[in-house]
């Protein structure tokens, strides 16, 4: 069985086709562009490019976005007051405010601070917290996408033994969630889990989500395993490699996704899907609201 490659820029291109067809026909009705504001504090080199490349796909598709660059000196008082005055402007349907943040504000504190329906992250404990009730409303950007070309597959999941290694807030433990809620059986593996090779070898679907280039050899893979490589990491010749041994982890997998070009693309256009629907949560609660509805 030869391995096919999960394409996630060519995949990312068609999902931002759809939303430009939808913000078209959203502006031909008389409604307005979604919008997206992204807070930036301070000036960490590799979060300045994954910022610039969010409003470049948000100008492509048409929403309305704007930046609100902070120094790393701003203190977590005018933090929350940007994002309170956020939350209360009716242009914005997200807020995506880039991590990691400097080490004197309280992350998890700011980020509970932005309205649950504002959060195209999908980072807010009330977000977090419907995913695991199989009730999602914003979604984790990069385990959607990753969700997103597993459907591509054509596979069903149901059932599957899926290793995910790495259990951070933002990438492993949303999608051991997003994978338990597809119905499979789900392993979370971690810097303490013991006999890592093993547990990886037992994987029908292998998530890999550590930091580490070439982190996961090719002998760790079932044969016709599925493959997702969620690590960015830069070599020494500067080149972006992922978390597993392409060369050899592609020999034995059935479909796998390259980096760059794989599961990257896919977080973007996951912002994209999510900033598009808090527009039309919003565009629902305003009608609610001028009909007298409190709605739920
Ligand atoms: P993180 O540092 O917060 O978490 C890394 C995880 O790996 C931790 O849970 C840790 O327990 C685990 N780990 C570390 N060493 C291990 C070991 N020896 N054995 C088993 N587990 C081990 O990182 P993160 O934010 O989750 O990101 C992980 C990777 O994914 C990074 O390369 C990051 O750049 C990348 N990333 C990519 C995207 C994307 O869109 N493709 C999005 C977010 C993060």
């Amino acid at each position: 069985m030869s391995v096919q490659l999960l394409d996630g820029k060519s995949i990312a291109a068609d999902i931002r086709a759809v939303i430009k067809g939808r913000v078209d026909a959203l502006r031909s009705a008389g409604g307005r562009s979604p919008g997206l504001a992204v807070i930036l504090v301070g000036e960490n080199p590799a979060s300045q490019v994954y910022v610039r490349n969010k409003r470049s796909a948000c100008a492509e598709v048409g929403f309305y976005s704007e930046m609100h660059e902070l120094p790393a000196t701003t203190s977590q008082f005018e933090l929350v007051d940007l994002i309170d005055r956020l939350n209360a402007d009716d242009r914005i349907d997200g807020i995506l405010m880039q991590l990691p943040l400097p080490d004197r504000i309280d992350e998890a504190a700011v980020t509970e601070r932005i309205l649950p329906t504002k959060d195209v992250d999908g980072f807010h404990p009330y977000n977090i917290g419907r995913l695991a009730l199989r009730m999602p409303l914003l979604r984790p950007c990069t385990p959607k996408g990753v969700m997103t070309m597993l459907a591509r597959t054509g596979q069903p999941l149901a059932g599957l033994d899926a290793v995910v290694i790495g259990q951070s807030n933002i990438v492993g433990r949303p999608m051991a969630l997003e994978l338990l809620a597809a119905r499979c059986t789900v392993t979370i593996c971690h810097s303490r889990t013991r006999d890592l090779a093993e547990k990886a070898r037992g994987a029908d679907l292998l998530v890999a989500a550590v930091g580490r280039a070439h982190f996961v050899p090719g002998d760790w893979v079932k044969q016709g395993a599925i493959l997702i490589d969620v690590g960015i990491n830069r070599g020494a010749d500067g080149k972006l490699v992922g978390d597993m041994d392409f060369a050899a982890c592609s020999g034995r997998a059935s479909w796998i996704t390259p980096v760059p070009g794989g599961v990257g693309p896919m977080t973007i256009a996951s912002l994209l899907e999510n900033t598009l629907q808090a527009a039309e949560l919003h565009a629902n609660m305003t009608a609610m609201e001028a009909s007298g509805n409190p709605g739920v």
